[in-house]
């Protein structure tokens, strides 16, 4: 076995594919230390920085006293407990649903969704550049599944007028999470009448972020539509860990008893759900979180443009920045960490060959003195 293990590892390792662990001491924020050095974070999803926030900190130890650590079973058999209950309720008024559920991640969440709705009698027509876990989904669900184009209208129609199935799915992300673009959800929802389509929208970088307050894709379109469907993770610019599901009240009857990763896991720890509450109540309360992550992208963005440096369209908090070869993705974000910067390479196959690019994410809790030190980095590595 030991032999096979190792084929492999040499295989991905000549590819330039290998991955490796990078150990963050301490507590997320916009500078953390890492192999003991102090280093500007720019690759943390943690966008409101709430991960260490005083008061959602504070929401998770009173609930550890009050419900004790871990809910012991799933919640269809002894492990649903007061806060999940709560924190569905919170994020049902948050989203103005009719009726939410919860799920362990953003990943389970996908999986469940579009395998409890999409069987082999429908077909599921997915974005190209959707995450990960939608494409293991759309895999798992057994359904017919075409891929379109990112973004791409024109062959979205095309295959929607095509399509013999009864059950039609649309599935997008509402921010693409390696591009930082944002999905025409105004546009496909337009589709949604004339071909009888349902749309699942995983909006995991766009909940507390996107729209005047922070709702999300739907919000900042200022659409609305009954057969829409919402992912939104908790473990995002919530801080904490999780991830739900808002739509139709049938739709989460259908779920509790059918979606596997649902039904077949342990319920979220208490803690994290009073923790993701409170989160939320900040999202609501302080509008200026927004403000400060906004003013953030801009001058970051407007930074490494003037540089001459291609940001590939990115729209919202996830700046991508173009290498090409996954072999200089790597170089410079090594090089980048040894100066005191923390940004990720992004290869292939989570990006198309030869679409490597440095992955920058930036929080409302960086200064403007953390970016003009990053940026200056950013240049000389780039150009060295
Ligand atoms: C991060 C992410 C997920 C997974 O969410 P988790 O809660 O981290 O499992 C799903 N979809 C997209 C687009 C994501 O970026």
């Amino acid at each position: 076995m030991r032999a096979h293990i190792l084929e492999e590892l040499s295989k991905l390792k000549a590819a330039g594919l290998k991955r490796s662990l990078k150990l963050v001491e301490g507590p997320q924020g916009p500078r953390v230390s890492v192999d003991g050095r102090e280093v500007i974070l720019l690759c943390s999803n943690d966008y409101l920085g709430l991960a260490n926030d005083p008061l959602v900190k504070e929401a998770a130890k009173e609930a550890i006293d009050r419900w004790g650590l871990g809910a012991g079973a799933s919640r269809l058999v002894s492990g649903n407990m007061e806060p999940h209950m709560m924190l569905e309720e919170r994020i049902r008024r948050f989203k103005g649903a009719e009726s939410v559920l919860l799920f362990n991640s953003g990943y389970n969440a996908n999986l469940g969704v579009i395998c409890a709705l999409a069987g082999r009698d429908a077909e599921i027509f997915s974005d190209k550049l959707n995450h990960a876990s939608i494409v293991d989904a759309c895999v798992l669900s057994r359904a017919r599944f075409k891929r379109y184009p990112n973004r791409d209208l024109g062959s979205l129609e095309t295959l929607l007028r095509m399509s013999k199935a009864r059950k039609k799915l649309i599935v997008t992300d509402g921010v693409f999470s390696m591009d930082g673009t944002i999905a025409p959800l105004k546009e496909i929802t337009g589709l949604l009448d004339r071909y009888d389509a349902t749309l699942f929208v995983d909006d995991a970088h766009a909940t507390g972020v996107l729209g005047p307050t922070g709702r999300g894709t739907l919000e900042y379109f200022n659409v609305t539509h009954p057969s829409i469907i919402q992912m939104g993770t908790l473990g995002k610019a919530l801080g904490a860990f999780g991830a739900f599901i808002a739509g139709p009240v049938e739709l989460t009857e259908l779920l509790i008893s059918r979606a596997r990763p649902f039904i077949y896991t342990t319920a979220l720890p208490p803690a994290v759900c009073m923790a993701a509450i409170k989160a939320i109540d900040i999202i609501d309360q302080r509008p200026t979180l927004r403000e400060r992550l906004w003013k953030n992208v801009s001058i970051l963005k407007k930074g490494l443009e003037g540089a001459g440096l291609d940001t590939m369209g990115s729209e919202t908090q996830i700046i991508p920045v173009l290498t090409g070869t996954a072999e200089r993705a790597t170089a410079i974000s090594a090089k980048l960490l040894s100066m005191g910067v923390f940004i990720h390479g992004i290869r292939p196959p989570t990006v198309p060959e030869g679409k490597s690019r440095l992955r920058i994410t930036v929080t409302a809790a960086h200064t403007e003195e953390d970016l003009i030190l990053a940026l200056s980095a950013i240049k000389e590595a780039f150009n060295g």
